[in-house]
């Protein structure tokens, strides 16, 4: 069996569809919520956290054809900064 995984395992849970304003087809129509492990760089140095997301339906889920509205944006980004504080003993 052929195994196309990218270097980045990459951890995927979808959820309900629900109806969001789709910035790839500028309407409002079905989307999935996604819960993704992903990666970002902070400070120059890379960390993992729980990324929450809407997928497109009509034009799939190709990389990167995800998005976060305004506060699951905030979240995401408050995942990610707790994400670096843990990995460098930050945390009090
Ligand atoms: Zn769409």
């Amino acid at each position: 069996m052929e195994n196309n995984e990218s270097k980045n395992h990459r951890e995927q849970r979808y959820e309900e569809l629900t109806i969001e304003y789709c910035p790839f087809c500028d309407r409002t129509h079905e989307a999935q919520k996604i819960h993704e492990r992903t990666s970002l760089e902070i400070r120059g140095d890379i960390v993992e956290y729980m990324e929450e997301g809407f997928v497109c339906s009509i034009t799939g889920n190709e990389d990167g054809n995800s998005w976060a509205p305004g506060k699951m944006f905030d979240e995401n980004l408050l995942r990610a900064r707790d994400a670096y504080r843990a990995k460098h003993n930050l945390l009090t």
